[in-house]
């Protein structure tokens, strides 16, 4: 008999989960229905600050499969405009709002795939109908900011409220785009994905950008002329704006699931087993930004909401869904990002997180360049470590440098996957040539750096 996939989510998690049960179970075997509340499916949203700052110039440039291709490739029913309000699991029904047309249908499931992503942290003052204030959570927001941005009378102040990795990168996206820029942060600096004295070099690198950095103050509201944004509100007076962009940070979308009786974890993310699956339900898979993951350095529950895992979890619940086996084995939080031509990357623990987890370590900060001192475009490069004391093993590694520094993290992700010590790291066989690196590369230097400070800590 037929059986029926119900998807809640249409874009990176519910997707590949979607196009890979299809690979192993066709129409006949199984239905699949997608029901999705924006315009699109499997959008970047990665790419979003990139689209707005016209280096990626068209929007459907970040959609990697529309709808139609869906429909006719897959055989999948996509639905958008649909918003999922309830799911009940007694019956084995999902019901859902037509957000264009209005009224409500039922649908029934033998299968359900959850993957509603990361709502965003949106305070009082951010939920006011006020025109010109953004979220980029998904390309509907982004084309409305585009749309914002295109409209007589154009936005000449921005002000970005949080200083994550994306708020940062729409900080720089709206440069290019010839705006003056705030970037607020309460904390009292931004880039919080990475410790302290890395994220200063990259606030250095947003000032020379021509980023006002504003931290260690709180938006308490917006001032309107109007229906239009004029002011943001601060614990240090009113900044002038006529475009306001929310970076406030996510939460897992968990609300839904929540309601209908699935287990929430202690990152407030929902629970899955290493195939994705909800535990205690049958039938019922999850993925993406609202579930959590084992950090497979601290041995906690964690959310982290990021594309690279949404993918991998969504491909794992479809193989499983299809009939295979496929495990998802957890996480070390590696991720990349810029600030111009500034590259961090960061895999594995911070100090604080290290703390948090009970462990003893020693951290190291080696600077060194990209490429060979003499070699012309050689610049800067800061490298940190952190080292379980007495053990040595790599808990966690930092990255910030002018080219060619992000993606150095990945030797040090794998690293760090697979528990080498730091002492094991000074010896690994790196390339070296004058364009790329100085002969001792930039992660050979940190590891005999930590090695020695293991050393003077008396291990
Ligand atoms: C601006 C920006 C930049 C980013 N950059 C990076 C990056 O460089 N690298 C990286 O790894 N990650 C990045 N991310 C994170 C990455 O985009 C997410 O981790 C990824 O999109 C998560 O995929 P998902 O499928 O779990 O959730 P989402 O992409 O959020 O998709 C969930 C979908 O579910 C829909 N939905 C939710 N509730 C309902 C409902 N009740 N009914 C129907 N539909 C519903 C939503 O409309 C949404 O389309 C970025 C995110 C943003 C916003």
């Amino acid at each position: 008999m037929t059986q029926r996939l119900i998807v809640i989510g249409g874009d990176a998690a519910g997707m590949a989960a979607a196009s890979q049960a299809r690979r192993r179970r066709g129409p006949d075997d199984l239905e699949i229905v997608t029901f999705e509340r924006g315009h699109f499916t499997s959008y970047s949203a990665c790419g979003i600050p990139y689209w707005i700052s016209g280096v990626v110039p068209e929007r459907d440039q970040l959609v990697a499969r529309d709808p139609a291709t869906f429909r006719e490739k897959f055989h999948v029913d996509v639905r958008l405009r649909h918003e999922v309000t309830a799911i009940d699991l007694g019956r084995r029904e999902v019901v859902a709002r037509d957000l264009d047309r209005g009224g409500e249908v039922r649908e029934r499931f033998d299968i359900l795939m959850y993957a509603t992503g990361a709502a965003p942290v949106q305070p009082d003052w951010a939920l006011a109908d006020v025109g010109g204030v953004f979220g980029v959570q998904t390309l509907d927001d982004g084309a409305a900011l585009r749309d914002w941005l295109d409209a007589d009378p154009q936005p000449r102040r921005a002000v970005v409220v949080g200083g994550g990795y994306i708020g940062v990168e729409m900080a720089e996206a709206l440069i290019r785009r010839g705006l003056t820029v705030t970037l607020v942060e309460q904390a009292e600096q931004p880039m919080s994905t990475v410790d302290p004295d890395m994220a200063e070099l990259a606030t250095d690198a947003m000032r020379g950008l021509g980023v006002q950095v504003r931290t260690g103050l709180r938006v308490t509201g917006l001032a309107e002329r109007d229906g239009r944004v004029s002011a943001v509100h601060t614990t240090e007076g009113p900044i002038p704006a006529d475009l306001v962009v929310l970076g406030l940070g996510v939460r897992p979308n968990v609300e839904l699931a929540e309601a209908a009786g699935l287990p929430i974890g202690p990152s407030g993310a929902l629970r899955v087993d290493r195939r994705m699956r909800v535990p205690g339900v049958d039938g019922v898979w999850a993925a993406g930004d609202c579930v959590e993951s084992l950090h497979r350095v601290s041995g906690m529950p964690v959310n982290i909401p990021l594309g690279t895992y949404a993918n991998k979890q969504g491909r794992v619940a479809g193989i499983n869904i299809g009939g295979g086996y496929a495990t998802f084995p957890g996480v070390i939080g590696t991720a990349v990002t810029k600030v111009c031509d500034l590259e961090v990357g960061r895999t594995g623990l911070r100090e604080r997180d290290a703390v948090a987890a009970g462990f003893e370590f020693v951290s190291v900060i080696a600077e060194s360049t990209n490429r060979a001192g003499y070699f012309p475009g050689s610049r800067p490069m800061t490298v940190k470590l952190i080292a379980e004391k007495p053990s040595g093993r790599l808990l966690g590694a930092q990255i910030v440098g002018w080219s060619e520094a992000a993606k150095r993290i990945d030797a040090l992700a794998v690293a760090l996957w697979n528990k080498m010590t730091v002492d094991d790291m000074t010896a690994l066989d790196l390339g070296y040539a004058p364009p790329f690196a100085p002969v001792w590369d930039p992660i050979l230097i940190a590891a005999r750096k930590a090695v020695d400070a293991l050393a003077a800590s008396g291990r």
